[in-house]
């Protein structure tokens, strides 16, 4: 669906960066979101860096210092030399090891597509969205600021795995971990203290 829906290979290449990278539901619209990070995951890894020349936004490639997530190689809480999990907050780190060590007796390991992420990979991300969609108001409902964003802050996580996704939301205030927007099931983030209440989501990355 996504390759059908875009015009030729430049921009093919482009919507499967951002869709790895963000966890999106650009293409295919709103009836992609739920599952979407695994599906679009198993992408080809050449689809990831492969830069446009001459096209605004294709001059950063982001790395693995970046906190970039190989598509298809999820990361767990303990890999620890990865600079996505490693440059995160030490209290989301530790509440996520805790929780993950609870939902590994479900059977579940949380697989991260995405961590801590560098102001630069941020700014990357939006200046794809932005090439990609057309507008800069339809990329700031799907990516935040590099200002704004919790995952340059190390304070956010996105876990591609809908059994993990759903165990989180469930029982994931337990160690103060909540989904935070109403539009990314796979993004959580430490926003309340453990066993309190998550606050009501966020429409978007604008809210
Ligand atoms: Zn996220």
């Amino acid at each position: 669906m996504v390759e059908a829906s875009l015009p030729g290979p430049t921009r093919r290449r482009r919507a499967l960066v951002l869709l790895g990278a963000a966890g999106a539901l650009l293409f295919g619209g709103t009836l992609a979101l739920s599952a979407m990070p695994v599906s679009v995951s198993a992408a080809p890894a050449t689809d990831v860096v492969v830069p446009d020349e001459g096209v605004v936004g294709a001059d950063f490639p982001p790395t693995v210092a970046d906190g970039l997530v190989d598509d298809g190689m999820p990361l767990t809480i303990s890999n620890t030399s990865a600079p996505a999990i490693a440059r995160l907050d030490p209290d989301l780190r530790r509440a996520l090891t805790e929780a993950q060590a609870m939902a590994a007796d479900d059977g579940i390991r949380f697989q991260i597509t995405s961590g801590w992420r560098s102001e630069a990979y941020q700014r990357w991300l939006m200046t794809e969205a932005i090439a990609t969609l057309g507008s800069e108001e339809a990329a700031r409902e799907i990516v935040a600021e590099a200002d704004a964003s919790s995952h340059v802050t190390g304070r956010a996580v996105d876990i591609g795995n809908l059994d993990a996704q759903e165990w989180l939301e469930e029982y994931g205030r337990g160690w103060g971990l909540c989904r935070t927007y109403a539009n990314e099931s796979w993004h959580f983030e430490r926003a309340t203290s453990p066993g309190g209440d998550c606050p009501t989501m966020k429409t978007d990355a604008r809210g």
